[in-house]
């Protein structure tokens, strides 16, 4: 294919970050987002605090020595989201919000809408990014959604830079990850798949590119990060396909600027390397913290954007063996520049808001969004100026390392000597037939059982009563009896609603990783370390930086309590393994398989506590154990032996009559419905209500044996569903699984809802569900 660059050649900078957190460092985002929703601001009070934050990143970046005019500072925020961006940007809007989105250009509102939902239109899908703990909207594409340019806030992005003396690179999602991660709309034919719209998608984003480029955009940014996936059920053939016949286009488009494909998260197969190069893209990039590099990569002449420092980490890592990888780039002849693998929105903004909470040592052992930066600023003088220009940095970090590798708690060796003394026999029960007989005798629980996955609302006042008692405002008995009060008050909300399984509704924790971490050995926790979850919704991961330990009962006391208000059963609580680890920033040095053990060890030690102090059904959340999957094929059966194992480990020290609940947070299982399967829990609860249970189909056709509890109530916002709906869905379940398996809860819990939302919408639940139980 001969390639016209419509463009003047522009040198690609000799360092990048892939994006930059987006949320504000001290979350000012997230607190215009939630005061204007609330009503309490006007649009152009968000807009102003978002245009601030903006400036702020760029700032920052260039601060960590960036150049404001070379493209090397990425244009990326985000006011939601970014796919939700993209959608607005190429005018996707789902036809089941066409009563309600219409004129163009495509606004905030109508953004907000599509994200949150209202009374008549349930919000889209969320999922998440990849192998991470972020969210992205799902667009939903038929045959015939309409596609136009609709929004133009990035290109007017690009200006505003322009007016504070930055020429930034603006990073849109591309279009054949904007298609792969998307999902057929309800009712099409069943052979339809998103991609298949490309090329009507594909004029808009040339468009796009004109207006960017007018905007004054040098270079643009797409991140095609579908490309490095095998679990999107997309063949890598097809995907490079796309990637081909897409890139031909946008690079023939008659005006744009260069374009810069990033890929991030795994390897970048050989054949979409080959594609996008064939296609005269200008510029690509690959993750070479997880991934390798693509072979015909050595060869090329095109710019490789080598993303050698780890976006989705906190380590401050091997800086000289990062180094090394680019040299060794260069040696063969490449044209290299250093990036990060992926995005930094994944971490927090800085170690500078860190000097309270973390030790000065484990600090030194760390890179945050800032660090990470700079760390590229060096990597991309060496490339400039050679080794020798950035000895000194290349040492100190080394040197970091060092010590790190010998430190006071990051190998203990008891904890090393239990793990390795664990048998098969430890992580096996009884046979589920005889459990479950056990289980119906001494539980003498009605047909469709109710219950909540856990949480209750997460209320200002909890909130203010926990700041108070970290600031020391409070003592721990004043705190503690605070916490009973609610205890008591969530107990007898769901006797009177009537609800069968309670839930002491875990106020105590400020988050369902980070109470436990702060609770065991070998993790801390930072003062301002928010990363996005999703829209406003941000998280604090703790940092797993050494062996973990477990020195007194967590959970006990308030379950015990719990339990003393109740004769129905009231379910312990607790956080599985894997998603301790993946919503944890996780040390780099032991393989994933020996920390999950240690906190699998841990955890059973709390169930073996609970069920001693009569808790008779515990609960074990796993809702991360597909979003850890690698996104490589020929990694799944480790990752999910290990994974699965550590589940068991947590949980087969009960006896037969200690009814095991798991909770996954999603509604998509495919392959790892075998896996959930060998978690051998008595009960599992998904999310459902938004797939309109679909997701049961495949627990249906997998004739899974044990107890089911399908969401019939998307928690997800505001909305109340009636008893009406919830019958429905009530019905639809009972169609594919046995009523006498299936329990009646919500999506997920209930933290972040009000409790007059919650409230009515349990009583819809518990109606609905007598009215169900008469209808058997
Ligand atoms: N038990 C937790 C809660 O209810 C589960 C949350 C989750 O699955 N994300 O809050
Ligand atoms: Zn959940």
């Amino acid at each position: 294919m001969t390639n016209i660059t419509n463009t003047p050649a522009q040198h690609f900078p000799t360092g990048t970050v892939l994006g930059y957190p987006r949320i504000g460092r001290n979350r000012e985002l997230k607190r215009a987002l939630e005061q204007y929703w609330r009503g309490d601001s006007s649009l152009d009070a968000l807009e102003a605090v978002h245009a601030e934050v903006r400036q702020a990143r760029r700032n920052a970046l260039a601060d960590a020595g960036f150049a404001r005019d070379d493209a090397s500072i990425p244009e990326d925020a985000s006011t939601y989201d970014h796919v939700l961006d993209t959608l607005l940007a190429v005018g996707a809007v789902p036809e089941r919000f066409a009563d309600a989105i219409g004129e163009e250009p495509l606004t905030l509102d109508d953004a907000f809408l599509l994200a949150r939902g209202d009374a008549t239109h349930p919000a889209l899908e969320m999922t998440k990014w990849f192998d991470t703990n972020y969210h992205y909207l799902v667009p939903e594409i038929s045959p015939s959604t309409p596609f136009r340019y609709a929004n133009r806030d990035r290109a007017r992005q690009v200006t505003e830079a322009g007016a504070a003396g930055f020429n930034t690179r603006p990073t849109i999602v591309g279009p054949v990850t904007f298609l792969a991660l998307a999902k057929a709309a309800d009712g099409v034919p069943a052979d339809f798949a998103p991609l298949q719209r490309l090329d009507d998608l594909l004029p808009v984003y040339v468009e796009w590119l004109a207006d960017l480029a007018e905007a004054g955009a040098q270079w643009v940014q797409l991140d095609e990060s579908a490309l490095v996936s095998q679990v999107l059920g997309i063949d890598e053939r097809t995907l490079s396909d796309a990637a081909l016949h897409a890139y031909s286009v946008l690079s023939n488009a008659p005006q744009r600027p260069a374009l810069f494909v990033s890929t991030a998260y795994a390897t970048l197969p050989d054949t979409a390397f080959n594609a996008l190069e064939l296609a005269g893209v200008d510029a690509i990039g690959f993750d070479l913290v997880r991934g390798s590099v693509p072979a015909p990569a050595r060869a090329s002449n095109v710019p490789l954007v080598a993303g050698v420092i780890d976006g989705h980490n906190i380590w401050r890592g091997d800086l000289d063996a990062a180094f090394a990888k680019l040299e060794s780039l260069q040696q063969s002849g490449a044209n290299v520049h250093a990036s990060t693998s992926t995005s930094l929105f994944h971490v927090p903004h800085t170690l500078a808001d860190e000097t309270e909470a973390l030790s000065p040592q484990l600090r030194s052992w760390l890179a945050f969004a800032d660090e990470k930066a700079r760390q590229i600023a060096t990597l991309a003088a060496g490339l400039a100026q050679g080794r020798d220009a950035i000895a000194a940095e290349l040492d100190a970090a080394t040197t970091a390392l060092e010590d790190r590798r010998s430190a006071d708690g990051v190998h203990l060796p008891s904890v090393a000597e239990r793990v390795a003394q664990v048998t098969d026999a430890d992580l096996q029960r009884e046979p589920f037939a005889v459990r479950e007989a056990a289980q119906s005798a001494s539980l003498n629980l009605p047909v469709l059982p109710t219950t909540t996955i856990g949480s209750f609302p997460q209320t200002p006042t909890i909130r203010r009563a926990r700041r108070d008692f970290v600031r020391g405002d409070i003592d721990r008995a004043a705190y503690e009896e605070f916490l009973r009060d609610e205890v008591r008050e969530v107990i007898t909300l769901q006797h009177n609603i009537g609800l069968d399984v309670l839930v002491h509704g875990e106020p105590e924790r400020n988050d369902m990783v980070q109470y436990f971490a702060e609770n065991l050995e070998g993790f801390a926790t930072t003062a301002n370390g928010w990363v996005q979850s999703y829209g406003s919704r941000c998280t604090r991961p703790s940092i797993l930086w050494g062996d973990v330990e477990r020195t007194a009962p967590i959970t006990v006391p308030w379950s015990q309590y719990a339990q003393s208000l109740s004769d129905a059963p009231v379910k312990g609580m607790l956080t599985g393994p894997v998603t301790i680890l993946a919503w944890s920033f996780v040390r780099d040095d032991q393989p994933l398989e020996q920390t999950a053990n240690q906190v699998a060890l841990a955890l059973r030690d709390e169930v073996r506590d609970l069920e001693a102090a009569g808790i008779r059904i515990i609960q074990v959340d796993e809702p991360a154990l597909r979003e850890l999957l690698p996104l490589e094929r020929d990694r799944h059966d480790d990752y999910l032996r290990w994974s699965v194992n550590a589940f068991r480990l947590a949980t087969a020290g009960v006896a037969i009559e200690t009814q095991i609940h798991t909770h996954l947070c999603y509604s998509e299982f495919g392959e790892i419905i075998a896996a959930i399967d060998g978690l051998d829990a008595d009960v599992t609860s998904i999310e459902a209500a938004r797939s309109r249970m679909e997701v049961i189909e495949d627990l249906a056709d997998h004739d899974y044996p044990r107890g089911v509890g399908p969401g019939v109530w998307d928690i997800h916002s505001p909305r109340v569903p009636d008893s009406a709906e919830i019958a429905g869905l009530l019905e639809a379940a009972t169609d594919l699984i046995p009523a006498n398996r299936l329990w009646v809860n919500p999506d997920c819990g209930l933290k972040t809802r009000g409790y007059e939302e919650t409230t009515a919408s349990l009583q819809h639940l518990v109606a609905a569900t007598l009215a169900a139980r008469e209808a058997l």
